[in-house]
């Protein structure tokens, strides 16, 4: 089993009073790629805010690369490794260039100049268009120029939020398999998605159901679970 690199236990939070995550956690190893299954409205996107600092744990902990991370502020956690692609992933009125730049914030301007020529070359669509803005790139080129975004960041681990929103089935399979390749060149991955075709990407599974994790384990074990199979890939 991989060493850990990131973990979240105990984790409540919600929002003015309501409260929508009851204890959730969930852990990622070196290299391990992590898919966190759930319906619309369990709170992906609230444990995910949490996990990268957008928004406080009412309580629970934090841990990145051994150390606490429990109320350090999201820039701290992204100068440690963490970076975060939200579903929207761009800032629509600034270009693919601009997007890439503030992505790569926190890092040095050689480092990032070197970094934006491997992400050009990883992403040819984007380097053909750096000034565009990101607002007006297809659906699936505007989740490319996200993914290029949070990875100029150089993270050891990234956090995705929904991925496949938006996109139709060819763009979600160009996604997963773009993600597959730095997958391979071990980065981490944390992927939350209602959609099962990200299972392909992942070392483990955690479901979250109205704000609680119910299961963790392999892909073949999800799939061995009757009721959890119906919920998630159908009846058959
Ligand atoms: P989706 O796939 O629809 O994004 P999700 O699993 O990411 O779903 P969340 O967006 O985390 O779920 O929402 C969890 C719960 O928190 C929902 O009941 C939602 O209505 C509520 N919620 C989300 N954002 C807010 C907010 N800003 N203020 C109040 N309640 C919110």
């Amino acid at each position: 089993m991989a060493d850990s690199l990131f973990s979240a236990a105990g984790i409540e939070a919600g929002y003015g009073r309501v409260q929508v995550l009851w204890g959730a956690g969930l852990d990622v190893g070196v290299g391990e790629s992590v898919v966190l299954l759930g319906p619309n409205g369990a709170g992906k996107t609230t444990l995910l805010k949490v996990l990268i600092g957008l928004m406080p744990a009412w309580s629970g902990t934090l841990s990145f690369a051994g150390k606490p991370i429990t109320g350090l502020r999201t820039d701290k956690r992204v100068r440690l490794g963490l970076s975060y692609m939200s579903e929207l992933g761009v800032f629509p009125g600034l270009s693919i260039e601009e997007n890439l730049h503030i992505g790569g914030q926190f890092v040095s301007k050689a480092t990032l100049r070197v970094r934006m020529d491997e992400l050009y070359s990883a992403f040819p669509d984007l380097a053909a268009r750096k000034s565009a803005l990101a607002g007006s790139l297809s659906g699936g080129q505007r989740k490319m120029c996200g993914i290029a975004k949070a990875l100029a960041a150089g993270p050891r681990l990234l956090i995705m939020d929904e991925p496949s929103a938006g996109l139709s089935p060819l763009f979600v399979f160009q996604v997963i398999e773009i993600l597959g390749r730095f997958r391979s060149t071990g980065l981490s991955l944390l992927i939350a998605e209602q959609n099962v075709a990200f299972l392909d990407l992942a070392d483990r599974v955690f479901t979250l159901e109205n704000g609680r994790i119910g299961f963790e384990g392999t892909v073949a074990a999800l799939h061995q679970d009757d009721a959890l199979h119906r919920a998630y890939f159908g009846l058959g």
